[in-house]
């Protein structure tokens, strides 16, 4: 059976300055992201906001069984006419991966008809995620608890709605709690959205990050292509009474 054919997509723009950004993720949030997912045997392309038609166009996302996001800064400049074949293309089946500050991006946002807020601090603290639904499939292979030595803190009450699929919660040094790893269906498609990756720590460095990345691509693949019977006239399937 093929694999999924899976985008990643990036703002990138945070990434081209000189500084801390530059640093830990050269060329390119998007690229550790290719080499994680490479690395799982899941080959990967990738798409920045920059790129034609934002890297969203038709044909990208038709040939997109799952796409993975990444977003802080720049979450206005993203056409509403892209983030409408976003959410389209999930509604018929494509998966979302949504990643840390990715939890205000406009598809996320649509996607989940909430505000998507949260409290959070930028101070370089631990953050240990521990698994609270060890059989699913996005928690395959991963530690429990593991730890993040260095993150942002994201905390709760995070404004999504109740996930159908909670999988991880983190707690940070500070205190805070957050439900880090969430899955939702939406139509067709699988939304998963976690948590860590802010831009000037190393998270997608981490191996058990990486391994839970490679999980939620594969489990937000579609599972059932083809048509779906449903929005059209019925005939009925025994004879009606008269
Ligand atoms: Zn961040």
């Amino acid at each position: 059976m093929d694999g999924p054919r899976v985008t990643i997509w990036n703002e990138f723009r945070h990434e081209r300055e000189p500084g801390p950004a530059a640093d830990v993720y050269p060329g390119g949030i998007h690229r550790h992201l290719a080499d994680a997912l490479a690395e799982a045997g899941i080959p990967a392309r990738t798409a920045v906001l920059d790129d034609p038609d934002q890297g969203l166009g038709a044909d990208d996302l038709a040939r997109t069984d799952v796409l993975v996001w990444w977003g802080h800064r720049h979450h206005a400049a993203v056409s509403d006419e892209a983030v409408a074949r976003v959410t389209a293309r999930v509604l018929d089946g494509m998966g979302l991966v949504a990643l840390h500050s990715s939890h205000f991006s406009k598809p996320f946002l649509a996607l989940m008809g909430t505000s998507g807020r949260l409290s959070w601090r930028v101070a370089g603290e631990r953050e240990r995620i521990w698994c609270v639904d060890p059989g699913h499939p996005v928690a395959a292979g991963v530690e429990t608890p593991f730890v993040i030595e260095a993150e942002e803190m994201y905390g709760e009450p995070f404004d999504v709605p109740p996930p159908d699929d909670l999988v991880f919660v983190s707690w940070f040094q500070g205190g805070e709690v957050f439900r880090s790893g969430c899955g939702w269906r939406r139509g067709r498609g699988r939304v998963f959205y976690f948590r860590p990756g802010h831009e000037t720590f190393r998270a997608y460095h981490h191996p058990q990050v990486r391994r839970v990345i490679a999980n939620a691509v594969r489990w937000a693949m579609p599972a059932a292509p083809g048509p779906w019977p449903c929005g059209r006239r019925s005939d009925p399937a025994e004879p009606l009474a008269r």
